[in-house]
This record gives C-alpha cells, sequence and structure tokens, in this order.
C-alpha cells in the first residue's frame, strides 16, 4: 500500500490518500491539544500507543459485528482506513459521571448514573462542537433519518462491548465519543479513533484516570497512562 497525497491535518491526526482510491492512511501524531486547541503540547510516544489503543478496539468491535473504517494497522503510527465522508455528528456515551456533565449538572465525578448517558455534538470547531439533539441533526440535515436510527441502535451495542473489553482488564470505561461516515455504497461505519484521548478510561479498583485528563489537569505520567492501557489489553 503506497502512500500518496496528504489530505488533511488534524488536531492529532493527518489523513493521506493511497494508489487505492477507496483506502486512506489515518497518521497518529503525538500532538495534544484540550479546550478547543487552547492547551497544546505533545505527548512522547502518544501516537503509536493511541494508533496500537485504537487498533485493539476496532478488531474487537469488528469481531463483534460492528461495521468500522478499520482495515488493519500498517506501523507504529500509521493505520490503513476505508475512506468514508464524515457525518459531522460527536456521539458521547457516559457510564460514569466526567468532565463536561459533572460541570454542567454540578454532580459529582465518579457519580453512577441509573442508564448510561447519549449525547450528541455538533462537529464544529468554530463553534466548539455545541451540544444538539436528534431533532437538530434531522433539521440541519446532518445525517439521514435511517442513519440516526442506526447510529442510536449502535452506539448501546457499541458501548456494552467496549464495556466488556475493558472490565476485562480492570478498566471502567467511564464515557467515549464516537464518530460515523459513510462509504462509497451509502453504509454506515463506525470511524475516527478510540483512544485515551478520546475516552475516559479509569483503573476499576483505584479510580486512577488513564486518559487525556491527565494532560488537561496536569497531572503528569500522561505516557505511562496511555501505555497502561494498552498492555492492559495485552500488547506492548
Ligand atoms: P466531555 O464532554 O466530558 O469533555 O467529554 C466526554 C468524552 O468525550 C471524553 O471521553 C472526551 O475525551 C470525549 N470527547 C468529547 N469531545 C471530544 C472531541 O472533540 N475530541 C476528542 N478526541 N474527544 C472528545
Amino acid at each position: 500500500m503506497e502512500k500518496r497525497k496528504f489530505l488533511y491535518d488534524g488536531k492529532a491526526k493527518q489523513l493521506y490518500a493511497t494508489d487505492d482510491p477507496e483506502l486512506i492512511i489515518m497518521l497518529f501524531k503525538d500532538d495534544a491539544s484540550a479546550y478547543n486547541g487552547v492547551k497544546k503540547s505533545s505527548i512522547k510516544n502518544k501516537g503509536i500507543l493511541n494508533n496500537k489503543i485504537s487498533s485493539l478496539i476496532f478488531q474487537k468491535l469488528e469481531e463483534n459485528g460492528i461495521k468500522t473504517h478499520f482495515v488493519k494497522q500498517l506501523d507504529d503510527c500509521n493505520q490503513l482506513c476505508k475512506k468514508t465522508e464524515v457525518i459531522p455528528l460527536e456521539f458521547i456515551v457516559r457510564n460514569v459521571v466526567a468532565g463536561s456533565l459533572a460541570r454542567r449538572l454540578d454532580i459529582e465525578e465518579g457519580f453512577v448514573p441509573a442508564n448510561p448517558i447519549y449525547e450528541i455534538c455538533y462537529k464544529n470547531d468554530d463553534l466548539r462542537d455545541p451540544f444538539i439533539n436528534e431533532t437538530h441533526a434531522r433539521a440541519m440535515n446532518l445525517a439521514t433519518e435511517e442513519e440516526l436510527k442506526q447510529i442510536l441502535r449502535l452506539v448501546p451495542q457499541i458501548n456494552e462491548i467496549m464495556i466488556d473489553m475493558f472490565a476485562n482488564v480492570g478498566i471502567t470505561v467511564v464515557d467515549f465519543k464516537m464518530e460515523f461516515g459513510r462509504d462509497k455504497n451509502g453504509q454506515l461505519l463506525l470511524i475516527d479513533e478510540i483512544s485515551p484521548d478520546s475516552a475516559r478510561f479509569w483503573d476499576s479498583k483505584t479510580k486512577n484516570r488513564l486518559d487525556k485528563d491527565r494532560f488537561r489537569r496536569d497531572m503528569g505520567k500522561i505516557e505511562e497512562a496511555y501505555r497502561e492501557v494498552l498492555e492492559r489489553l495485552g500488547e506492548r
């Protein structure tokens, strides 16, 4: 597979075309940002660790029947993915209250709600990814009725697979963000990444944070935390 034209430079990843028009290469960078780009830095080996962690998660989801853009991990920082048209929505699932939800509703972080909480954000950096609901998404034509229905069925399924995968290695999936795209046949695929950059992972016993909150909150030992997630999932 040949890496061709540079397509896009994101906050934590770059996209490249390949010699196959239906495939792209996603390169995971060490760059880290938080608070909509206000806080920026670089975390040593983050690209390698997130590429490996997200590859393991997407493989597990595929094994469980979830259709994703993931094709294969190519090397330390690159993975091969199916090209899709990105649906400009972010779907967040929360199993434990933390982060913006704790602030918004003044609930203590760590509170376990009676059911998982699902949120939708409009993916738009200039507007700081505002919180919307399904009726906004439909009204703004951001996804079709059928796509939204399908996504709202998939999100709890993906959450169950994630909870199970991480419970087996002593990690609580506090919350995470998902994105979806449509391939050239219009098939809906889970895209982007799921990693400690886009999820909160807490050690189930100690509640130690193994995710980007260590960067957001200047807690230190960021690389170590990401590596701990990868090692618990069974890789080095
Ligand atoms: P919160 O709304 O509490 O800041 O985030 C909830 C969860 O979604 C966290 O796991 C967070 O990492 C993830 N998340 C929300 N928005 C984004 C985003 O724009 N980019 C990334 N990478 N993750 C996000």
